[in-house]
């Protein structure tokens, strides 16, 4: 997966007015630290000293720890969070001989703001303080014994090789608490860390709301790893770690080589992130944040609702098995609140009442259980099955993991379920939820009844093999390119069952800062297209026009077929909007752009040398192989143009803008359409003309696009075609007087293959025929292409060119008439 920074992500950037300097890596009693130097590590890694977070106040300063080489000043740990010193003479950091490390304030004449407070049995006379190349600042007894370091004493940020305890025996263990602000290091509303009440679970909590929860603990040791790719070439490993050393908990990571500008740190607006410094680019890249997307937020799909993760291609607020929504016109706006109600209310709990529990593999339990301590799986089972108002439950065997104390975990559900999610067999952090249902054929029928011997064959053996951390389960799920998004049925389809992705307008204005011109990528006939980032995944952002009226037509149009169709050389829909007058289209974003941009810009025609533009030809006729014909409908694009050729990141094309595609039933092999769509000079005679449309016009249009390619010479140009009065025509003759091969773009002529070059003219003088009975099909064209066929039949003369003068002239009439550009579209109100 590629990740790059979020484009609409907030960095804090803190000014420094203060001068750095290297020096000592260490601190001894006598030599003190004041404002404006620095203590370096030996390495250069990591500097400690005095800052100013914020420009407004650049006279209040706080002690801290920051990377040395960023040149954005990015602090990791603070000392004061909540008392600033002044910037003057007597503003020191002192080590004491009784190996405390002691702030003075300047302004209060040797007011202590902060210090170490070491136990005075552990002190020494001639301790150091020494700033390791870890960022940790660690006060040294003589001897080496470490008597204080800051690691223990965490702010917003865990570094690599940081252990963040999660629990001290019975009290709970650090948690990182973010910034006030982006220039306000005191302590923020949002924390990150374990909780001693529902412990093994960690959260995100604002204040004392949560806001994200791990999934309950399955195993008590583990190490693993995980792989974030940062660009095509270069990657991250993630090896993360959370060990129970008896009384302590904790939980670390290390990376690999290289990377060690990666830190984990909860930000003033309430996320967890990953990020890693990215040289090149100068900023901080964010490789996973937690929550990914708004359904996986505590509670955001209501009680007995869940949040599926491994829904595609979002993830999407269901209701747990034997559940409805509550209220179906909420749940189907986007509205999970309400959450979910027994489809049938459970009347008594016992066999003989028809109660009974369906398995419910790969969940992430819900939240408020109660942990029972020391039982078997059947244990467990009974121990929900005796209790009527237990409603689900959910075991883990954690023998493999540990061999201290209790082994088990059995955790009993009562009342509604909050904050279930579906997280998918394969993740070692997922449980079997037992869920109790007044009959078991209430759900689905899919369900096996509760079976506790098998069931304690399939939890033993699963929990043997798969042991995992919290950590590792966030890391896993961030990772899969996956969009924040709830799901409601298509208001303009009820027969249809599919189910569209439905992002709110709000989360999208958000991706998209608000919609500014700076994320603005595009405009075309229905509106402007806007770049953003969405749950971590760049996405591209359409936005009808408001006063659009054909426009909604297309935009349900689009949502339909493009939901249905996936293949790798179609955009693909990643959701949809439609709130009030708002309409928005969410694609995967293609950093490319159109092919348009690039084939016909002679500084960047370049970039698509002819293995590129070949491949190209291929991509685009494979995708609209599967549109006539591989799809379960017969789909006509009506609109296939290089600017509806999206470019990916490789230079594979993708076909884009359904909006103006149109359904076919199996029987049907053309159809009559009052309204003309398209654009000039791509659209075939027939269906400019007379309003007639099949899959062989959109073979005319291909025909056009293959000469593009080839020539770089736009489809209505006369200015390149010699005096010829377009592409065509200028195609045609060159092809009849034997000069091919000096059709191909000047600027691919040392690199193309002229059998090729050929076989593509050749295939696109055939698809622009007069007639479309003579027109070949998309699938004889993908042969052709892949074979390098030369059974090809001749072409005949090209339409338009055998059009009557006078049908010429009535049309072109009509255009002039009705828009001042060459886009048909624009006739019906465009
Ligand atoms: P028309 O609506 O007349 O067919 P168009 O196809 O150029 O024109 P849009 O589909 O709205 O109009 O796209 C406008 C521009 O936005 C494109 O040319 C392209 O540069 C950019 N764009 C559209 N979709 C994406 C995407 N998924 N990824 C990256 N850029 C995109």
């Amino acid at each position: 997966m590629e990740w790059s920074a979020l484009a609409c992500s907030v960095t804090v950037v803190i000014l420094v007015f203060l001068p750095l300097r290297a020096s000592d890596d260490r601190l001894v009693p006598g030599k003190p630290l004041v404002p404006g130097a620095t203590i370096v590590s030996d390495g250069g890694d990591f500097a400690l000293g005095f800052f100013a977070p914020s420009s407004s106040a650049p006279a209040n300063l706080h002690l801290g720890i920051w990377y040395n080489g960023v040149p954005e000043l990015t602090v990791v740990w603070v000392a004061n969070r909540e008392t600033p010193v002044t910037n003057s003479s007597a503003t020191v950091l002192s080590l004491t001989n009784t190996s405390d490390l002691v702030l003075y304030d300047g302004n209060s004449s040797g007011r202590v703001v902060w210090t170490t407070r070491v136990k005075a049995a552990s002190s020494s006379s001639s301790p150091t303080a020494v700033l390791l190349n870890t960022g940790n600042l660690v006060v040294r007894s003589p001897n080496g014994t470490t008597l204080w370091q800051s690691f223990d004493h965490p702010t917003d940020t865990l570094l690599p090789g940081m252990k963040m305890a999660l629990k001290h025996g019975t009290r709970d263990g650090e948690r990182l608490v973010s910034w006030k602000g982006a220039g306000n290091p005191s302590p923020g509303n949002f924390s990150y860390g374990s909780d001693m009440d529902t412990f093994p679970q960690v959260f995100l909590w604002e204040g004392t709301r949560p806001v994200y929860r791990g999934p309950p603990w399955t195993g008590y040791r583990v190490k693993s790893d995980y792989q974030y790719q940062t660009s095509s070439t270069s990657s991250i490993i993630i090896y993360l770690a959370v060990v129970n050393d008896g009384d302590q908990s904790y939980t670390t990571f290390t990376v690999s080589d290289g990377a060690w500008l990666t830190r984990c740190v909860v930000t003033y607006n309430g996320e967890l992130q990953i990020q890693s410094w990215n040289a090149s680019s100068s900023a901080w890249a964010v490789l996973g944040k937690w929550p990914p997307y708004p359904c996986v937020s505590y509670g955001h799909c209501g009680p007995n609702g869940y949040c599926d993760e491994t829904a595609r291609p979002l993830p999407t607020c269901k209701c747990l098995d034997g559940f409805v929504p509550a209220s179906t016109r909420d749940w189907t706006g986007g509205r999970f609140s309400e959450g979910c109600r027994r489809k049938e209310p459970l009347r008594g709990c016992t066999a003989a009442a028809g109660a009974g529990f369906v398995s419910l593999p790969g969940m992430k339990p819900a939240d408020r259980f109660v942990l029972v301590a020391n039982r078997t799986l059947e244990g467990c089972a009974a121990e929900c099955d005796r209790n009527c108002s237990c409603v689900a439950y959910a075991y883990a065997n954690l023998s493999s993991a540990t061999s201290r104390g209790d082994m088990t975990r059995c955790l009993v559900l009562a009342g509604d379920l909050v904050d279930t999610g579906k997280l998918g067999v394969s993740s070692p952090a997922s449980d079997t939820l037992y869920l109790r249902l007044a009959r078991l054929d209430v759900a689905a029928g899919k369900k096996t009844k509760h079976n506790a011997v098998r069931i304690a064959l399939t939890a033993i053996g699963s929990s043997v093999v798969i042991i995992m951390c919290i950590f590792l389960a966030w890391l896993k799920f961030s990772g899969k390119n996956r969009n924040q998004g709830k799901h409601k049925k298509a208001p303009f389809d009820s027969s249809n069952d599919l189910e569209f992705p439905f992002v709110r307008f709000e989360e999208i204005a958000q991706a998209t800062q608000n919609f500014s011109e700076t994320c603005m990528i595009g405009q075309g006939g229905f509106g402007k297209v806007y770049k953003g980032t969405l749950g971590g995944q760049q996405i591209a952002v359409k936005r009808l026009s408001r006063d659009s009226q054909q426009g909604t037509i297309e935009f349900t149009n689009e949502v339909i077929l493009i939901a249905k169709l996936q293949h790798r050389n179609l955009v693909r829909l990643l959701g949809c909007c439609g709130e009030g007058d708002e309409k928005l289209l969410i694609y995967e974003y293609l950093p490319n752009k159109s092919l348009d941009a690039t084939l016909f810009d002679d500084s960047r025609k370049r970039l698509l040398d002819w293995a590129t533009r070949f491949n190209i030809i291929k991509g685009v006729g494979r995708g609209l192989v599967y549109l006539h014909q591989d799809s379960r409908l017969t789909i006509i694009h009506r609109d296939l143009k290089a600017g509806n050729v999206l470019l990916d990141g490789d230079m594979k094309p993708k076909i884009a803008d359904f909006g103006m595609a149109r359904l076919f039933g199996d029987n049907q092999e053309n159809a009559n359409t009052q309204r003309v769509v398209g654009t000039y000079g791509y659209m075939a005679p027939e269906y400019a003309m007379e309003g007639v449309f099949s899959i062989k016009s959109d073979v005319y249009s291909f025909g056009v696009l293959v000469l593009e390619i080839v020539t770089s010479i736009k489809r209505s140009s006369i200015i390149h075609t010699m005096g010829y009065s377009s592409l065509i025509d200028y195609s045609w003759n060159m092809w009849k007087e034997g000069k091919t091969k000096d059709m191909a773009d000047s600027s691919i002529t040392d690199t193309c293959s002229l059998h090729e070059v050929f076989l593509c003219v050749h295939i696109a003088l055939l698809c622009v025929q007069e007639n479309a009975d003579d027109r070949p099909l998309m699938s004889s064209i993908m042969t052709a292409l892949e074979n390098g066929s030369t059974t090809l039949p001749n072409p005949n003369c090209p339409a338009y060119l055998v059009r009557r003068e006078t049908e010429l002239e009535h049309f072109r009439n009509n255009i002039q008439n009705s828009v001042n550009s060459l886009t048909l579209t624009e006739i019906v109100g465009r």
